[in-house]
C-alpha cells in the first residue's frame, strides 16, 4: 500500500485506468446521473484495486467476460475530505488470468459536489433546467468512480442521454447528436429501469471522445438549452441560447484567435484543435477553469474591457502550461498555475502590451503579499511545494502558487534572460507534455538545463522556504507607479481629480482600491463613491474591491449593495473577501448577522464549491 497522492485513494502498486468509456442518463427531476463505466487498465492485474467516489451509489462491479458480479465494498464511513474508498477485488476463478477491463454500474447523488443542477428559474431563459461540472480539484470522484488523482491521466468516451430539447457540450471532441439507440454502449447495464427509458423518444444522445489523456480534474460537460457564436476558425463561442448574452460574449471574445496565435509563437503548437469558450451562469465559481478544447467561464469576465480577455489568456495559457503538464498532485499545484500565470502575462504582454501586463503583475503582487499576511499563522501554504496531508485542497486555495510561482520564474527570466528562458519554457514543454510531474523533477530539469543555476538563485528557499524571498520583484512601469502614487495621496486626504482617472479603465481601479489604507473614514468611502460611483460598477473587480473596503470601514450605506452583490453571483473570488470582510475581527455583531443571513438565502444559487468554502469562513469566524 504505497499512496500516490493526499488526495487519493489510488495507490502506486495498482495499474493505472488508461481509458474509460462513459454511458450516462441525465436524471433533471431527481438530480441525478445513473452511468456506467466501462475502465480498461494500463496493464492485465489481479489483486485489490482502489478508486475514488463521493456521495456515489455503487450498484455493481462487473467483469467484461461474462458480466458476472466482482465483489467490491466501500469503506464504512467517507473521509470528510477523501469521501469513499472504493475497494474491488480483480481476482480471476483462473490463477492464470489476469483483468484488464471491468465494469461500474453507479448512480450519482443531489449532493454531488463536482455538479450544479439549476432549476428553470435560475437560468437566463426560465424554461429549462441546466447542470455544469466543476471537477477541479477533487470533484471528479463525485460524478463517477476514478483514480481522482492528476498522476493518473485517462482517455474517454461518452455518450450523455439527455432530454431531446436540451443540448450537451464537453471537453471533448464532439462525434455526434442523435435519437438514443436502445442498449448502445453499455447502456443495457444502466440501473432501476433506466436501460429501457434510454431510447425513449423524449430524449437524445450527444457522443464526445477525449482521445488525448487528462487528469480527471479536467473531466467537464454542461447540459442546457445552448446556443453558440463562430468568433474565429477554432474558436466557438457558447452560451445559454440568449442572444444578447451570446452577442456580447462574441464582442469580447473576438481577440482570442490572435491570442492563440501568440501563445504558439511563444510555446509552441496549439495541441487541442479546438479552443471553444463556454460561458456559464453568474453561479460559476471560478473565473475560468481551463477545461481542455472548452474552457469554462463566468459571465463577470464579459464587460467589455481587455481585463475580460486577460482570464480567456490565462486558461488558453493552460493548453501549455497545465493540460499539457500537470502537477502530479496538489501539493505542486504551483506547477500548474504559476506556469501558467507566467504564460498568461507573456500572452497578453504580446497582445495588449506591456502596460497591461505590468499592470496584471502589480495587482498580483499586491494580492500575493495580502496571501502571505492572511496565512501568517500556517505559513506551510506560503510555500511553493507544501504538505497537504489531511488539507481540503479547497479550503487552502490561494493566490500563492499562481503570484510566487510566477515570481519565482520571472526570477529566473531575469537570470538568463529572456531569449534563454523563452526556449527553456519551450524545450520543458516539449520533454513533459502529457505528464503529470512534481518540484523535483522540475528542478532535476532546470538545472540539467542551466547548469549552475543553484549558486545564482536558492531553488530551496524558492521552493521549500515560507513568505516572499528578498529576490521576488515588484514590476516598474509609469502608469502602475502614477497609481501608487496616487493611492497614496489619498492617506494623505487628496482625491485623484477626474482628469487623472479620465482613461482608466477597470484594472486602474482595482489597481488603486487595493492599495489604499484598508480601513477608511466612513465619509472618506462615501465621498470616494460620490465622485465616482464604484459601488454601481459594472466591472465586479472594481465593485467588490470597493465594497470589501465599505464593509472594512464600516460603511454601512453600502450593506444593501453588498447583499445585492451577494446574491446574484456564484464566483468565490467575489464570495471570499466579502464574507471574510463582514465576519472577520472583533466588534463585527451586526456584520456577522448580516451574513448568515445573506447566506442562508442565497447558499442555494451557489455552486456546492463554493458553499463548502463560505460555510467554512463564517464556521472559523462565527
Ligand atoms: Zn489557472
Amino acid at each position: 500500500m504505497a499512496p500516490l497522492d493526499p488526495h487519493s485513494f489510488s495507490d502506486s502498486t495498482n495499474p493505472p485506468t488508461s481509458d474509460v468509456s462513459l454511458s450516462l442518463y441525465f436524471d433533471f427531476p431527481s438530480a441525478t446521473i445513473h452511468g456506467v463505466a466501462f475502465f480498461i487498465l494500463a496493464f492485465p492485474y489481479a489483486g485489490q484495486l482502489s478508486f475514488d467516489t463521493r456521495s456515489l451509489t455503487i450498484h455493481q462491479v462487473l467483469s467484461p467476460n461474462d458480466l458476472s458480479p466482482l465483489p467490491f465494498s466501500l469503506s464504512s464511513s467517507p473521509d470528510p475530505i477523501k469521501g469513499t474508498q472504493l475497494s474491488i477485488s480483480l481476482l480471476p476463478e483462473d490463477d492464470d488470468t489476469a483483468f484488464n477491463s471491468f465494469f461500474i454500474v453507479f448512480s450519482t447523488s443531489p449532493s454531488s459536489t463536482a455538479l450544479q443542477w439549476l432549476c428553470p428559474p435560475q437560468t437566463f431563459n426560465k424554461k429549462h433546467p441546466f447542470v455544469y461540472t466543476q471537477c477541479q480539484s477533487i470533484h471528479a470522484r463525485s460524478i463517477f468512480p476514478c483514480q481522482d488523482t492528476p498522476a493518473a491521466r485517462i482517455r474517454y468516451t461518452a455518450l450523455l442521454n439527455v432530454p431531446r430539447e436540451l443540448s450537451a457540450v464537453m471537453s471533448a471532441r464532439h462525434v455526434g447528436r442523435r435519437p438514443p439507440v436502445s442498449g448502445e454502449g453499455h447502456s443495457h447495464l444502466l440501473p432501476n429501469g433506466f436501460n429501457s427509458l434510454w431510447s425513449s423518444e423524449t430524449r437524445v444522445v450527444e457522443e464526445f471522445l477525449m482521445n488525448q489523456p487528462i487528469p480527471p480534474y479536467l473531466f467537464a460537460f454542461a447540459v442546457g438549452e445552448l446556443g453558440s457564436r463562430e468568433v474565429g476558425p477554432r474558436t466557438r463561442v457558447y452560451a445559454e441560447a440568449v442572444d444578447s448574452v451570446l452577442d456580447a460574449a462574441a464582442k469580447e471574445f473576438a481577440g482570442t484567435e490572435e491570442m492563440i496565435r501568440q501563445g504558439e509563437k511563444l510555446f509552441g503548437e496549439y495541441a487541442w484543435e479546438r479552443f471553444d469558450l463556454l460561458v456559464l451562469p453568474p453561479s460559476f465559481p471560478y473565473g475560468g477553469m481551463e477545461n481542455p478544447r472548452m474552457v469554462f467561464l463566468t459571465p463577470t469576465v464579459i464587460k467589455g474591457d481587455a481585463s475580460g480577455a486577460q482570464v480567456v489568456a490565462h486558461e488558453l495559457a493552460h493548453s501549455w502550461t497545465g493540460n499539457l503538464i500537470t502537477n502530479k498532485n496538489n501539493e505542486h499545484f504551483w506547477l500548474n498555475e504559476g506556469f501558467t500565470t507566467y504564460a498568461e502575462r507573456r500572452i497578453v504582454e504580446a497582445v495588449q502590451g506591456e502596460d497591461r501586463a505590468i499592470l496584471n503583475t502589480g495587482i498580483g503582487w499586491k494580492g500575493l503579499k495580502e496571501e502571505v499576511e492572511k496565512f501568517k499563522d500556517n505559513l506551510e501554504f506560503t510555500k511553493l511545494k507544501n504538505n497537504q496531508e489531511g488539507v481540503d485542497p479547497d479550503t487552502i486555495y490561494s493566490e500563492v502558487p499562481y503570484e510566487k510561482g510566477f515570481q519565482f520564474l520571472w526570477r529566473i527570466e531575469r537570470q538568463i534572460g529572456r531569449p534563454a528562458f523563452d526556449e527553456f519554457i519551450k524545450k520543458y514543454i516539449a520533454t513533459f507534455k502529457f505528464q503529470s510531474i512534481d518540484t523535483e523533477r522540475f528542478l532535476k530539469f532546470l538545472k540539467a538545463q542551466v547548469p549552475g543555476i543553484e549558486k545564482d538563485i536558492d531553488l530551496v528557499l524558492w521552493t521549500e522556504g515560507t513568505g516572499i524571498p528578498p529576490d521576488a520583484y515588484e514590476p516598474v512601469s509609469d502608469l502602475y507607479t502614477k497609481i501608487l502614487s496616487l493611492a497614496n495621496e489619498f492617506k494623505l486626504g487628496r482625491m485623484p481629480r477626474e482628469d487623472e482617472v479620465a482613461d482608466w479603465r477597470g484594472q486602474e481601479w482595482e489597481l488603486y482600491l487595493e492599495n489604499l489604507p484598508r480601513v477608511l473614514e466612513a465619509s472618506q468611502v462615501l465621498a470616494l463613491d460620490e465622485r465616482y460611483r464604484l459601488s454601481e460598477s459594472k466591472d465586479y473587480e472594481v465593485k467588490v474591491a470597493f465594497l470589501q473596503l465599505a464593509i472594512l470601514s464600516k460603511c454601512r450605506n453600502f450593506y444593501s449593495e453588498v447583499e445585492k452583490t451577494l446574491k446574484e453571483v456564484g464566483r468565490m473570488k467575489y464570495l471570499r473577501p466579502l464574507y471574510r470582510a463582514l465576519v472577520q475581527g472583533a466588534g463585527k455583531e451586526e456584520e456577522k448577522i448580516l451574513a448568515k443571513r445573506v447566506f442562508a438565502e442565497a447558499r442555494e444559487c451557489y455552486h456546492p464549491i463554493a458553499q463548502g468554502v463560505v460555510e467554512s469562513i463564517l464556521a472559523k469566524h462565527i
